[in-house]
């Protein structure tokens, strides 16, 4: 887990601020869950073979006999709110989207730590395929926004409930008639579920899965029709993804589209964000049965892949500094200080009494564009001096005007 101190965390409320105004424009709302839930949530929701309900979540025992999880992942707990409240979109789509951190306990690689932070939408109650389309078009308007200029996006059908099965069986008989060429890991997943077969990064099991027979060619007549509507609606946004039959995400709760946007930034193992259609998770966590579907980027990722723009990681420029020479200056420059704060001006004083020339140079380290000084002269006239730090002028204006030249509007507005 990792600290963000300045200016990193200054691009990172960048980031969330732009990912909150992308979803917002797309009709999504927020909504906040607890980053803790009980265990059984994410065994039940994410499946009990899954990698992250295995090994990878931080479990703790509560008073009560309770187990505790920090949330690995941010679907099972917008499905468990949702489930309580008793609205998983019956009446017409619920929109939500989420930004915040997530916990697994994975061996740390470049751009993941075991605090990772995530922007992820879900849209509960529509089969419509539509629906699959526009959250496609809001991660790729997003990655855009974000300054992910490069990336590659795979698209697949992982089936339903009824044809799934079928393709199961074909799978399990197919890899084990090579199970001397698995990973100890994929062995076990012969039996516990064959589809993360096709997930592993194992150069044998990579190698052995090249040959594996496909999803696609398994699909039942509505998974077909449902995947090439969607694949209509993206081409009607001239949304380019490739279509990947080997892509079959890590959860079980996917069904039908399944989809990731990988970064050459990352290599091509990393996906920067993915998601895909859940229709049968709101009834496995005991909801009325509601089709959804949805996304997550990963915004540690998000933030390794972009080519930001210069300036985007260094502080703020502008804003005004206020000198003081004197206890009376400071008093009367504490008053103007709060003004001009208040009015939406980056400001800052020294607490310390210091030199002029100290006091300069504070005001170059806050990257002020003016300086105020008063001191008793200034007093005495019931003036200020105001220097321009990038012209180097400097002119003396009544006190009482400061306020209004320095915000630039006239006073009492
Ligand atoms: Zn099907
Ligand atoms: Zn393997």
């Amino acid at each position: 887990m990792g600290d963000i101190f300045p200016p990193e965390s200054g691009a990172w409320r960048r980031l969330e601020y732009r990912a909150a105004a992308a979803a917002g424009s797309y009709g999504f709302e927020e909504i906040r869950t607890p980053l803790l839930e009980p265990v059984e949530l994410f065994a039940r929701g994410l499946g009990e073979s899954s990698d992250i309900v295995q090994k990878e979540m931080f479990v703790f025992d509560a008073a009560g006999g309770k187990r505790l999880a920090l949330r690995p992942e941010g679907t099972a707990g917008v499905v468990r709110a949702c489930v309580e409240k008793k609205n998983c979109g019956k009446a017409g789509p619920l929109k939500y989207y989420y930004l915040g951190p997530m916990f697994r306990r994975e061996r740390p690689q470049a751009g993941r730590r075991r605090q990772f932070h995530q922007f992820g939408t879900e849209t509960l109650g529509t089969p419509h395929p539509a629906a699959d389309a526009e959250t496609v078009d809001l991660l790729t308007f997003f990655l855009s926004s974000a300054g992910v200029a490069e990336y590659d996006l795979a698209l697949n059908s992982v089936g339903c409930r009824e044809c799934r099965p079928a393709f199961q069986r074909a799978l399990a008989s197919f890899f084990r008639q090579r199970s001397d060429a698995l990973c100890p890991h994929c062995r076990r997943r012969l039996t516990l579920n064959v589809l993360r077969i096709l997930d592993c990064k194992n150069p044998s099991c990579r190698k052995e899965a090249s040959g594996a027979p496909l999803i696609t060619e398994h699909l039942c007549a509505g998974c077909q029709t449902h995947f090439s509507r969607v694949r209509n609606f993206l081409d009607l946004l001239a949304i380019p993804c490739r279509l990947e039959p080997r892509l079959v995400r890590g959860l079980d709760y996917y069904t039908r589209t399944v989809f990731e946007a990988f970064s050459p930034a990352l290599g091509a193992q990393d996906a920067v964000a993915a998601g895909g259609r859940y229709d049968n998770l709101v009834e496995s966590l005991g909801g009325e049965p509601s089709p959804a579907v949805g996304f997550s980027a990963g915004l540690e990722r998000v933030l390794l892949a972009a080519s930001l723009p210069p300036g985007y990681l260094s502080p703020p420029e502008g804003g005004v500094y206020l000198a003081s020479l004197g206890d009376e200056a400071f008093r009367q420059n504490f008053i103007l200080l709060s003004a001009l704060r208040r009015a939406g001006i980056r400001a800052e004083i020294d607490f310390a009494g210091r030199s002029l020339k100290a006091q300069m140079r504070s005001a170059d380290r806050f990257s002020a564009r003016r300086v105020v000084i008063r001191g008793e002269d200034e007093i005495g006239r019931k003036a200020v001096r105001i220097k321009d730090l990038e012209t180097g002028d400097e002119e003396e204006i009544p006190a009482a005007g400061a306020l209004s030249v320095l915000t630039g509007k006239p006073a009492g507005k």
